[in-house]
């Protein structure tokens, strides 16, 4: 069974190896970032809310999250496990989903750890696409598709992040070290943190996570 958490800064790639390894083990992606970014274009009252955080590089309230992810953890399909990214970012929502994981007598599998040096992470921040219709990311060093501005799977159009813009990346890296990181620490006694180094190729990195996890 695998539910696991992936934590790691803006840029390590988190969204890519969560995808890959959601689809490994046939258990939905949960990505809170992904949620909002629906919400928002759903144009939902919680749209509206997060825009304003998002846009800022600053994180939701710890309460309106805790509550998005209990309810996406209660979906029949996140019986089988779940890998979630981007959450949790505090150590607050780390102590409930413990909670939350506990009273179902589900605690997490694994926590891994993504380690990338500071400049590759602006580096790929700057050159990240992103599908609008299917979520799939590229990046314009590739030479691919983003250079086209078109989804090689779905032709739907590819845009840049708002909130992947220079000063607010600026903003994200911050909010990571403050707020973030301290959850390594909070991991660190429970047995299940693995660090992974997230630099180099997709591939080269998802071989790096299964090993992780073996
Ligand atoms: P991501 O796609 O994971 O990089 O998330 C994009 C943005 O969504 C973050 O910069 C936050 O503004 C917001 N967000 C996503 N997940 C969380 C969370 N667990 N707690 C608070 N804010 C979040």
């Amino acid at each position: 069974m695998a539910r696991i958490v992936i934590i790691g800064p803006p840029g390590a790639g988190k969204g890519t190896q969560a995808k890959l390894l959601a689809k490994l083990h046939g258990v939905p992606h949960v990505s809170t970032g992904d949620m909002l970014r629906e919400a928002i274009a759903a144009g939902t009252p919680l749209g509206e809310e997060a825009r304003q955080y998002m846009d800022a590089g600053q994180l939701l309230p710890d309460d309106v999250m805790i509550g998005i992810v209990d309810a996406r953890l209660q979906a029949p399909d996140a019986a089988r496990g779940f890998i979630l990214d981007g959450f949790p970012r505090t150590v607050a929502q780390a102590e409930a989903l413990d909670a939350l994981l506990a009273r179902r007598g589900l605690p997490l599998t694994a926590v891994l750890r993504f380690v990338v040096p500071q400049d590759d992470l602006v580096r790929r921040l700057a050159g990240r696409r992103v599908c609008k219709d299917c979520g799939t990311m590229f990046h314009v060093d590739d030479g691919g598709p983003a250079a086209k501005g078109r989804c090689d799977r779905c032709d739907g159009l590819l845009y840049q992040r708002a909130d992947d813009e220079e000063a607010t990346v600026r903003r994200r890296m911050e909010v990571f070290e403050t707020q973030t990181a301290p959850l390594g620490r909070y991991y660190a006694g429970t047995g299940i943190l693995r660090d992974v180094d997230g630099s180099g190729t997709r591939d080269g990195v998802f071989a790096r996570v299964k090993a992780a996890l073996a």
